[in-house]
């Protein structure tokens, strides 16, 4: 029998997202959560077409190939292009699924996600469902309620009531079992977002420093978030 390394068979951090560009938001988002969670690593999954919100400005290709290049050099870091590839909707039940059926019912698998994202979550198609899926892991994001000891009036309360029982700030929960958990973290707060970028580019200001000098590249040599 051969063993796989302990680094392929850890917990398995996912991050989605649109990422209409990746920014520096995102991949400390990551580098955190994989420290913080003692995760053996994150997988990155650029979103096809987001069911929450209006169409990304930039293209999957263009999207993902953007994720690609912020995770170039980093053997920690995964890119997933299933939701891009797909033609339906992205739901992420739908890609846990997935997930669960390529990892085996062991391997913990966390769903990372920032505080406005989680406070979002009694939208998502079958979210009960995430919860046997994989832990959710929430973090921190300036802007938003905080996560953890004051999400009591912070969440809905379907959402707070989804919580009972499987909140826990102890991250070695997260080995323990394959999915279940609640954890919050604490990440170094940055006040960067997508739309920030976007809207820097479009009034032809600079974004350098809030994402990759590769992904600023791109996007100027693919021209995209120009000035109108
Ligand atoms: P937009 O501004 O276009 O809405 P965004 O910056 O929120 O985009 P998404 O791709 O929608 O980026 O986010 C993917 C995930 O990353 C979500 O879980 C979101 O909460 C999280 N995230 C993004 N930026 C940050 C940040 N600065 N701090 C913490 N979490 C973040």
């Amino acid at each position: 029998m051969t063993t796989m390394p302990a680094t392929e068979a850890g917990p398995l951090g996912l991050l989605g997202g649109t990422f209409d560009p990746i920014h520096l938001g995102h991949l400390r988002l990551a580098e955190e959560a994989r420290e913080a969670l003692g995760l053996a690593r994150v997988r990155l999954i650029p979103a096809g077409r987001p069911p929450h919100r209006d169409a990304p400005s930039s293209s999957g290709a263009d999207r993902l190939a953007m994720v690609r290049l912020a995770a170039a050099g980093n053997p920690a870091l995964e890119v997933d292009d299933g939701e891009i590839r797909a033609t339906s909707r992205s739901y992420t039940v739908l890609t846990l699924e997935r997930l669960r059926a390529e990892v085996g019912a062991q391997r913990p698998l966390v769903l990372i996600l920032g505080a406005d994202a989680f406070q979002g979550l009694p939208s998502w198609h079958r979210w009960q469902e995430l919860f046997s899926l994989a832990h959710l892991a929430v973090a921190n994001r300036p802007g938003y309620a905080p996560h953890g000891r004051r999400w009591p009036g912070v969440l809905s309360p379907e959402l707070d009531q989804a919580c009972v029982g499987r909140l826990s700030n102890d991250p070695t929960q997260i080995a323990t079992a394959p999915a279940g958990r609640v954890v919050p973290f604490d990440m170094t707060p940055l006040g960067i977002s997508a739309s920030l970028v976007r809207d820097l580019l479009a009034s032809g200001h600079s974004a350098r420093y809030l994402l990759p000098d590769s992904v600023l590249d791109y996007i100027a040599r693919h021209r995209l978030y120009r000035p109108h």
